[in-house]
């Protein structure tokens, strides 16, 4: 069992002003792919590095598979890690390079055949074993580096932004690679990317940070579809979520919320800021749009239209508010032109106006979802 847990992790750099990493509490279950998302400078490396002990932390505990490693060394650990920097050595051959780990480990040389050209195979490298980095494609050197992070059998694999040298392409084939490497392996494995796309297609929970905290820690769909915040909406996406402003009204008894006129049904738990400004959150495939005036619909203009092939993103005016919402190839659309807007009522989320955060299920229906 290699479980992950991660308490009240705090962690303040010798010159920062602020934490890098802000009392953080996370489990990671056993043989669970856990991505860490945020942007630039949000904590993700930080956090990684104190996991796999290359970082002192400041204050809480770590412990892999029940037993505190805080103060342990990295060796001591039993993690494998693979850096966004491919870190192979150039004077050692591919084979040279993926045995390092167990060489140390002074394994006997037969096994150590076997492991090597078995790690390879699954990465599909073995035309190469012989060869020199600096004789291998960016793509291929990643694998090594992959390939010997794996070879060790570790319980815990930890990756930083390995994909992030390769280009568009080699990143798409090497990322379904890797999850099912992953899965096969059956290793608890974190993984920091910046790269909502990447975590979305990895993750079996995303763990989405900002300034040193965990604002969320949900499965990829939960995340996508219910943001805890309007930053993880933003943040998670393409296009991110359109967030509308609209005002709290309660009349006999319902609530609703009226968005330049036009009234949206809202939930229960919206009465108790009657009266305010909420954001209303929808993504732009859960909006249907007419061509055609539609009485119950919500009259906007078209901007602009790009053709994605599959289908247009169209940017709308509501009054002076603007979103983005996909539409079948064929809509009719003309920039400057009127178009009526329903968004599904069941995909509306609603978010306070001051602290961004969703207003509606309780933390429990959060996870559940
Ligand atoms: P990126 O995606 O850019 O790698 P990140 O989310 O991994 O970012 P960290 O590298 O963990 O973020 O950095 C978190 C914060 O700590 C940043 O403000 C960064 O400037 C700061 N920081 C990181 N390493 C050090 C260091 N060695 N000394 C001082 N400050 C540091």
């Amino acid at each position: 069992m290699a479980e992950i847990l991660i308490q009240n992790i705090t962690k303040t750099y010798a010159g920062g002003k602020q934490p890098a990493v802000n009392d953080v509490n996370l489990t990671i279950r056993d043989g669970e792919f856990m991505v860490l998302l945020g942007p630039s400078g949000c904590g993700k490396t930080t956090l990684l590095r104190m996991i796999a002990g290359l970082e002192y932390t400041d204050a809480g505990q770590i412990s892999i598979g029940g037993r505190d490693v805080t103060d342990l060394p990295p060796r001591k650990r039993q993690i494998a890690m693979v850096f966004q920097s491919y870190a192979v050595f150039p004077h050692q051959t591919v084979f040279e390079n993926i045995a390092f780990g167990l060489r140390m480990r002074k394994e006997r040389d037969a096994d150590v055949k076997r492991k090597v050209e078995r790690s390879a195979a699954l990465l599909q490298l073995e035309p190469y074993v012989e060869r020199y980095p600096a004789q291998l494609s960016g793509g291929q050197r990643q694998r090594v580096a992959v390939a010997r992070a794996i070879v060790m059998e570790p319980k815990v694999l930890l990756m930083d932004e390995p994909l992030s040298n390769l280009d568009a392409l080699l990143r798409l084939h090497f990322r379904a690679d890797l999850k099912k490497l992953v899965q096969d392996l059956k290793a608890t494995t974190i993984y920091v990317t910046h790269d909502q796309v990447e975590a979305l297609s990895l993750g079996d929970r995303i763990a989405v940070m900002r300034q040193g905290e965990v604002i969320q820690c949900s499965s990829p769909m939960a995340v996508y579809d219910r943001p805890a915040t309007e930053f993880v909406g933003s943040f998670i996406g393409n296009p991110p979520m359109n967030f509308l402003r609209g005002r709290v009204e309660r009349t006999n008894g319902h609530v609703h919320v009226t968005l330049h006129e036009h009234v949206l049904t809202a939930p229960p738990e919206l009465a108790q800021h009657a009266g305010r400004d909420v954001l209303i959150g929808i993504r732009a495939e859960n909006i249907e749009a007419e061509a055609r005036e539609t009485p119950d619909n919500l009259p906007a203009r078209t901007e602009v239209v790009e053709p994605l092939g599959s289908h247009l993103l169209v940017t709308a005016a509501i009054g002076d508010q603007r979103l983005k919402l996909l539409t079948r190839t064929d809509f009719p659309a003309q920039p400057d032109g009127p178009l009526w807007l329903r968004p599904e009522p069941d995909k509306l989320r609603w978010f306070e106006v001051d602290t961004g955060r969703e207003i509606g299920p309780t933390p429990q229906q959060r996870t559940e979802a």
